[in-house]
């Protein structure tokens, strides 16, 4: 009998240890550490000789400088006509202001088109995610195609290019999550809405 219990106590031990270590690796807290600095902090933009505002917002931080969490709205299900739905954030923003990588990874596409105008799409590290910046203004001097970039780094500025109003610059911001073997112009948007105002 109290062989048993000793037994029971030794598994009861075991298991919280083993629980307090899971809890505690270091994957686990690394998100929620960098939720919670809210505030800009200026960096300067390389080759603009400009301070920006990066504002970090769980994993990813906010793609237009100088913005923070509650100046954002969820436009993500709203309709665009002919059957369509955004599929995106639009973050409204002066034209001109920074727009900036809102994850880390590569230039796969520059590319101008009819309802996106100037376009830029990365893929994060990894290859399961792009993230997509359209309506810009401009692209970032010395921007190219596979060329790598770092969280925060200016890739070009707010504008109306494509069919944005001219009276309404913003940055159309999406996050498409990629199939393998799956190219710029595919995958399946979700929602950067929340990822965005996480705290
Ligand atoms: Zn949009």
């Amino acid at each position: 009998m109290i062989r048993k219990i000793a037994m029971l106590l030794l598994v009861a031990v075991v298991g919280y240890v083993i629980w307090v270590i899971i809890l505690n690796l270091p994957g686990n807290d690394a998100p929620r550490t960098m939720a919670t600095s809210p505030a800009p902090v200026a960096r300067m933009g390389a080759g603009t000789g400009k301070t920006i505002e990066v504002v970090r917002s769980g994993p990813l931080v906010i793609p237009v400088a100088g913005i923070v969490a509650n100046q954002l709205t969820d436009t993500f299900d709203d309709a665009r006509g002919e059957g369509r739905i955004h599929d995106a954030i639009d973050i409204m923003a002066p034209r001109g202001t920074p727009v900036i990588a809102a994850a880390a990874g590569t230039v796969e596409k520059l590319f101008e088109s009819k309802l996106g105008g100037t376009t830029v799409y990365i893929r994060r590290d990894g290859g399961q995610w792009i993230d997509y910046y359209a309506h810009l203004d401009a692209y970032a001097p010395g921007l190219t195609e596979g060329q790598k970039v770092p969280q925060g780094h200016m890739i070009g500025t707010v504008g109306s290019t494509g069919d944005a109003s001219p009276e309404a610059p913003h940055l159309h911001y999406a996050i498409n999550a990629m199939a393998p073997g799956e190219g710029w112009w595919q995958g399946k948007a979700i929602n950067p809405y929340p990822l965005l105002t996480r705290r």
